[in-house]
């Protein structure tokens, strides 16, 4: 076996088809139920809401939505926080055997409507928050968007049976209450949630469409089966040494994203766990969650885990319960590893995956040899092998670096509306074993420790969330001054990378660089917002005399290390 051999994950060295044979999501989350109907499988903010509860909430989301003449095959978009009212309605939107379309709560109106378009999304729960439904009524009177179903976390009860329905009832402001789109999701609940359940296909329904910017950086879907997602949650499973224990996961991760979806959300099903959940990342509310409900695990970015690294209330935090943290979507720095474990005394292991994938492909061991810098090892029934980045059919020069490529049960079934994107993206070798093109370049030790050593995707990746530089490009060459514009990447202390525009203009007189950087931001959520507006003379440009980010990204890392 040489370097660019593939790798079979470590610890079930058998074939996939017999290791996760195919299960639909809902069967886990029933399995689950029916086990553990009376242990806690949220925890909100000091509210339990057991396996029995979410189920009947499911339960009831499901018959609300095929009253509303909703059903198998409908696309149903999800704009939320994490909050219980994610679950509920994921279950039940499965339940339906219709497909959960996963949104970004930073999302604008304008990324909202193009991903409701091109998913072809019926309806979308969201909440009556100030963040979320101004930006969901704006897309419901200029998109195809059918109706929006609002819901509210203000006026809570204490759990009780039918917890779902006492909860949220008539604590919603649609704002719009004539109006016949808009459902409120106490409403919507207000059933004996009997019925409305679909047979469903694990291996060709799908229960996810998950947008990315893939390899090329326009968004598109990456249709997860419940088959594909149901295995990556027990192949993440398998990798634990104490499986039987199970975890109390801080769940601050946003649910919206694929990490989140299955090292939190499905993980904790599938293991009888509870999920700590927490609207959003907050330092100071994070650390008291670990020490009010003795959590286990916490899932997380690196930057996330710097920020509880540089919390005073660190040093007064009780840690003893933390187990094992799962590091992903950017790469963790061996300063960041070793003085997390250092204060906390539990294990922090990085592991790799992508949207394409349902969320992971590979992680170092949570005992044992770790090794800093790594992405680990292919978890059991992957496998991983280097391909010639320019040519993917053949191996990389014997000693190089190569493109990862990835087969096993959790890749995706392929993009939606886009077999045009799925011809670039699968390798069908001559075994019939379909591998999927990542566009990292990395190497693989004897050991079967990948390493990841470069990008091909033009991505950025701002506390582990994508940004694709061509997005804001266009934006920017919107604007009547600006000539040329490139965006790139530029190191970050807190956030790991920042996108940073740079730009020549046809009037240097018209706009000064803040002005720019002014214009630009509001158009974007969070992530995408540039530090900075550069303007300048020329920008670089390839031989054939296309603008060349590769070069400009030299060209500000040299000027840099000469600072
Ligand atoms: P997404 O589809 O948004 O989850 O993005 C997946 C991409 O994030 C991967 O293709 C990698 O480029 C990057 N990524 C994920 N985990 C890591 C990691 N541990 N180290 C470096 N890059 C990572």
């Amino acid at each position: 076996m040489n370097e660019h051999d593939w790798h079979l994950g470590y610890r079930h060295p058998t074939p996939w088809e017999t290791d996760y044979p195919p299960q639909s999501l809902v069967a886990l989350f029933e399995t689950a139920a029916d086990t553990h109907a009376d242990r806690p499988l949220i925890d909100f903010l000091g509210r339990r809401y057991s396996y029995a509860e979410t189920r009947d909430g499911a339960n009831r989301v499901a018959c609300g939505l095929a009253a509303l003449g909703y059903g198998k095959g409908d696309r149903i978009g999800l704009f939320l926080p994490n909050a219980p009212h994610y679950l509920a309605a994921y279950y039940g939107i499965l339940k339906l055997g219709a497909t959960v379309v996963n949104y970004s709560p930073l999302y604008t109106p304008a990324e909202l409507a193009h991903q409701v378009e091109d998913s072809g999304t019926r309806a979308l729960f969201t909440l009556s928050a100030k963040a979320l439904l101004p930006t969901a009524l704006a897309v419901l009177d200029t998109s195809s968007l059918e109706r929006l179903i609002v819901g509210s976390v203000a006026g809570a009860l204490p759990p009780t049976k039918s917890l779902f329905y006492r909860l949220f009832r008539g604590s919603e402001t649609t704002k719009r209450p004539d109006d016949p789109r808009i459902t409120a999701f106490s409403a919507l609940i207000a059933n004996d949630g009997s019925g409305a359940h679909s047979a469903i296909d694990p291996v060709t329904d799908v229960a996810l469409i998950q947008y990315t910017g893939g390899t090329t950086g326009t968004p598109k879907g990456a249709m997860l089966t419940h088959a594909n997602l149901t295995a990556n949650a027990r192949q993440v499973v398998a990798i634990d040494p104490h499986p039987d224990e199970p975890d109390r996961i801080v769940g601050v991760l946003p649910l919206f994203h694929v990490f989140a979806n299955t090292c939190v959300l499905n993980r904790t099903v599938a293991m009888g766990g509870m999920i700590v959940m927490l609207p959003r990342f907050d330092a100071a509310q994070t650390l008291a969650a670990i020490t009010r409900t003795k959590a286990t695990s916490l899932p997380g970015v690196p930057t996330m885990y710097r920020a509880l690294l540089d919390h005073p209330k660190t040093a007064s935090t009780d840690f003893s319960s933390l187990r094992v943290c799962i590091s992903g979507g950017a790469p963790l720095p061996a300063e960041i590893k070793a003085a997390f474990e250092a204060t906390t005394g539990a294990t922090l292991v990085e592991g790799y995956g992508l949207s394409e994938s349902s969320g992971v492909v590979s992680a170092n061991p949570y005992e044992g040899n770790s090794v800093a810098g790594s992405i680990g090892q292919p978890i059991p029934g992957t496998h991983v092998r280097l391909v010639d980045k320019e040519n993917p059919l053949v191996d990389p020069p014997a000693g190089e670096p190569g493109e990862i490529v990835v087969a096993g049960p959790q890749i995706m079934k392929g993009y939606w509306n886009r077999p045009d994107a799925d011809a670039g993206v699968f390798i069908d070798d001559a075994q019939g074993t379909r591998w999927l093109r990542t566009g990292d370049v990395g190497r693989i030790g004897a050991d079967g420790f990948v390493t990841i050593v470069d990008r091909l995707k033009d991505m950025i990746a701002v506390s582990g969330f994508k940004v694709f530089p061509s997005q804001i490009e266009t934006v920017l060459y919107r604007h009547p001054a600006v000539r040329e514009a490139l965006v790139i990447g530029v190191p970050d202390p807190y956030r790991g990378e920042q996108p940073r525009a740079y730009v020549t203009l046809t009037d240097v007189a018209a706009i000064d660089g803040a002005g720019l950087r002014d214009w630009l931001n509001p158009q974007f959520g969070r992530h995408e917002r540039v530090d900075q507006v550069i303007i300048r003379d020329a920008l670089p440009k390839t031989m054939i005399g296309k603008l060349s980010r590769k070069e400009l990204v030299a060209e500000v890392a040299a000027s840099e290390s000469a600072l």
